[in-house]
């Protein structure tokens, strides 16, 4: 086998994290430590990861809302829910969510391996990641969070605005609704009144895709398309680039 599994723990206890990332390490598995949902769901995404072990009582954005943000950028990344004893409908709320398995705490080496083990056996591709969106000769660079454009000017993307080009690529061909991107890029579910925010968003996200600086110089729709009713859309023309397991 190639690289070390990189397996992500997000786990606020830092005695429950520290002999995770002791059991995977002396597994042959390559740790990545979170200590809150906000910093779990950003490492989650980001690129080269296996598998997610997801405590559910966490600070900042709980397990839930961590899995079901983490469930519409990237549906197919194994997840195992690490849940405290006789919490039966925590266990079955976050199985409906879409995680692979869990873990009830407090658990064994030998039996966070087994399961660790088993999910990824079930799960053998690593989902693509998304490296490089281009048109034209204008290109997104996903990893560094910038855009370069023809005559060479790069312009910094935040990472808010990587993330809703890179959930526009996943699900292109398809419209992606403003509630849909408030809940996977910002983590807010309830959100009616803040979808007018994303519009906000995009038109400054589209500035920088066109290389203009002014608010009301447009541009960039060829990028983002508006589809009515409906939210927002990768360009046809838009080419994604990815990289599978070990690439
Ligand atoms: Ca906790």
């Amino acid at each position: 086998m190639g690289a070390k599994r990189r397996v992500v723990i997000v786990e606020d206890e830092p005695a429950i994290r520290r002999a995770v990332v002791d059991i995977l390490k002396m597994a042959g598995y390559e740790p990545v430590e979170a200590a809150d949902g906000e910093a779990g769901l950003h490492a989650s995404r980001a690129g080269g990861v296996d598998l997610v072990l997801l405590d559910l009582m966490l600070p900042k954005l709980d397990g839930f809302d961590v899995l079901s943000a983490l469930r519409e950028t990237h549906p197919s990344l194994p997840v195992i829910i690490l849940t405290a004893r006789g919490a039966e409908d925590d266990r079955v709320r976050g199985l409906k969510l879409g995680a692979d398995d869990y873990v009830v705490k407090p658990f064994s080496a030998r039996e966070l391996l087994a399961r660790i083990e088993a999910v990824l056996r079930r799960t053998p591709e690593r989902p693509a990641q998304i490296l490089r969106l281009k048109h034209g000769a204008t290109v997104v660079d996903c990893a560094r969070h910038e855009v370069v454009t023809p005559d060479g000017q790069r312009t910094a993307l935040s990472e808010m605005e990587a993330e809703v080009m890179r959930r526009l690529a996943t699900q292109r061909g398809q419209a992606v609704s403003r509630e849909s991107l408030l809940s996977s890029v910002w983590g807010i579910r309830d959100g009616r009144v803040e979808t007018r925010a994303i519009d906000m968003h995009i038109t400054r996200l589209r500035n920088k895709l066109s290389g203009s600086s002014s608010e009301s110089n447009g541009g960039g729709e060829d990028w983002i398309v508006t589809v009515r009713g409906k939210g927002y859309m990768l360009g046809a023309d838009v080419q994604v680039e990815t990289e599978g397991r070990g690439s």
